[in-house]
C-alpha cells in the first residue's frame, strides 16, 4: 500500500465509522408518537402546542406544553424526549397533552 493509498484507506475507514455511528444512534432513538396514534388522540396530543384543540380541552393555555410538563423526561430544551404517559416513544418538546401536569419550580 502506498501512502497515498493508506491515507485513502484511512479516510474512508473514518468516513465509514462517522456513518456507522449515526446509524447506530438512529437506530437507538425511540421512536417519536404519532399524533394519529389512539393513545395520542384520546389524550388530545400535539406536536404544537398551539395547534392543541381548545375547544375540545378549554383548560389548555399555549404556554403549556411538553418541555416544561412534570411527566417529560427530557431536558428542557430538548426538542423531543420520554415522557411517562407515552413508555418507549418520544413526544415533541414543544407537544402538548391533556394529561399536562405544570413541572415544579
Ligand atoms: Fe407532553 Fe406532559 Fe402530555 Fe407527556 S404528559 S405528552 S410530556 S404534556
Amino acid at each position: 500500500m502506498t501512502g497515498i493509498d493508506r491515507r485513502a484507506f484511512f479516510k474512508q475507514a473514518i468516513i465509514a465509522g462517522s456513518a456507522l455511528t449515526s446509524l447506530n444512534a438512529m437506530a437507538q432513538a425511540p421512536a417519536k408518537v404519532a399524533e394519529s396514534d389512539p393513545q395520542a388522540v384520546a389524550l388530545g396530543y400535539k406536536h404544537d402546542t398551539k395547534l392543541a384543540d381548545g375547544k375540545k380541552f378549554p383548560k389548555h393555555d399555549a404556554s403549556q406544553a411538553c418541555h416544561n410538563c412534570q411527566l417529560f423526561q427530557g431536558k428542557p430544551d430538548d426538542e423531543w424526549g420520554g415522557c411517562a404517559i407515552f413508555p418507549g416513544k418520544q413526544v415533541s418538546g414543544h407537544g402538548w397533552c391533556s394529561a399536562w401536569i405544570k413541572k415544579p419550580g
